[in-house]
């Protein structure tokens, strides 16, 4: 530890020091990313919420510890907690994890250095929470997870090649998600849903099935936190959410169809033109209303640096519970169609006064999730537009 100078940070109510580094990179000797403490902010109130539905201790796996700063804020900070295991296949990583658990004055934290794939299988069913958090994709993780995760368990999930699952680069999406990407408006949804879906369809080889507590996609960066529940009925049920979502390029009409071998239509009903698929993705809910009200609730009982955006996130998640899986972009329509952009307060107000349920998302701030079909939003954009 000697030859490096050392960084510490404070996050919650935990301190961690690393080897200081020059940029955020896999490079640096330990990672770590200081935009990523939202992310570790949300999994803390995350974590409480399911231990206090769960109303027994838990045992928490960090499957991808770096500098521990997961595993021992979980120990530090959520009551509850029975045992950490963090885990990280790098020696360096290993010698300050030990060190950041001593400086926290904690026990029952055990560290190890093993591939992440065998960690999981040596402790088969022993963990209440997996939160797996590498670099780039969980995919290659993911069929571990599915065989070693237990009844009732909650597993985390980060993925940072946002690139693949958006569909900038379709075919790394394929190839890691066995996905078709769409880059449309509402491609940061569509990649959580392809990220759902993949985990759904992986979990159901052990006959497994999700149910997604929150999720959320931020900067560069996407994450789930879901239920894993066991039988294979249940799993049965749960792939009937799998499904796709046809999009018109030209007119921005879309549907969704559910199914895994579903047809889907060619042409849009709207204009004619030639619809484009993505999928397989989840079509179920991506949102609960209940859970994310607990993790709120937990806010005040905690401190957290990013509180306030962890609050404004939560709101926005919480909100879109229940909504359709696709939103619309005012200024996409309104630059369709030629036109100037009217106040969005105004697009709201007017498609709740024509009985339209309509809320913001947290993925777009110029986006409407609604239940009214295309026409009818373009009609009230047109006529706000007009008497602008
Ligand atoms: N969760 C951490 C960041 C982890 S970065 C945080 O919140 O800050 C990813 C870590 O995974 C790195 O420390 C790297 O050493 C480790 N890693 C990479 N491949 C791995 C594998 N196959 N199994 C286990 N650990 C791995």
């Amino acid at each position: 530890m000697d030859e490096y100078n050392i960084k510490t940070v404070e996050e919650g109510l935990t301190k961690i020091q690393f080897p200081e580094f020059d940029k955020i990179s896999s490079e640096a000797p330990v990672f770590y990313n200081p935009h990523m403490e939202l992310n570790r902010d949300i999994s803390i109130l995350a974590l409480q919420t399911f231990q206090k539905q769960e109303n027994q201790d838990i045992n928490i796996c960090d499957l991808f510890g770096g500098s521990g700063i997961r595993g021992v804020r979980y120990k530090n900070e959520i009551n509850g907690v029975d045992h950490v295991f963090i885990n990280d296949i790098s020696e360096t990583a290993n010698e300050y994890e030990r060190h950041n658990v001593k400086l926290n004055n904690l026990e029952d934290i055990e560290i190890f250095q093993h591939d992440a794939s065998m960690f999981l299988r040596m402790h088969r069913g022993e963990f209440d929470v997996i939160d797996i958090d590498p670099f780039g994709t969980p995919s290659p993780f993911l069929d571990s997870a599915g065989y070693c995760s237990r009844r009732n368990s909650l597993l985390c999930v980060t993925a940072t090649d946002t690139s693949a699952l958006c569909g900038t680069y379709k075919e790394p999406c394929i190839r890691k998600y066995n996905a078709k990407p769409y880059k449309s408006e509402y491609c940061h949804e569509t990649g959580i849903r392809i990220l759902a879906g993949f985990v759904a369809l992986t979990l159901a080889k052990y006959s497994k099935s999700i149910e997604v507590k929150l999720s959320h996609s931020t900067e560069h960066y996407m994450r789930l936190y879901i239920e894993v529940k066991k039988g294979s009925k249940k799993s049965d049920e749960c792939l009937k959410n799998i499904g796709y979502i046809s999009h018109c390029k030209h007119c921005l009409y879309r549907e969704q169809n559910k199914g895994l071998a579903t047809s889907t239509p060619d042409i849009c009903p709207e204009c004619g033109e030639k619809l484009i698929q993505a999928g397989p993705l989840w079509l179920g809910d991506i949102q609960n209303a209940e859970f994310i009200s607990k993790m709120i609730e937990e806010s005040e009982n905690k401190k957290l640096n990013t509180k306030e955006d962890v609050l404004k996130l939560l709101e926005s998640c919480r909100v879109e519970a229940k909504s359709p899986a696709t939103f619309y972009d005012v200024h996409k329509i309104c630059k369709l169609l030629k036109i100037s952009a009217p106040k969005l307060d105004l697009v709201f107000d007017n498609l709740e006064k024509e009985g339209f349920e309509a809320v913001k998302t947290h993925f777009n701030p110029l986006g409407i999730k609604t239940n009214a079909p295309l026409k009818k939003i373009k009609e009230i954009i047109k006529t706000l537009s007009s008497s602008n």
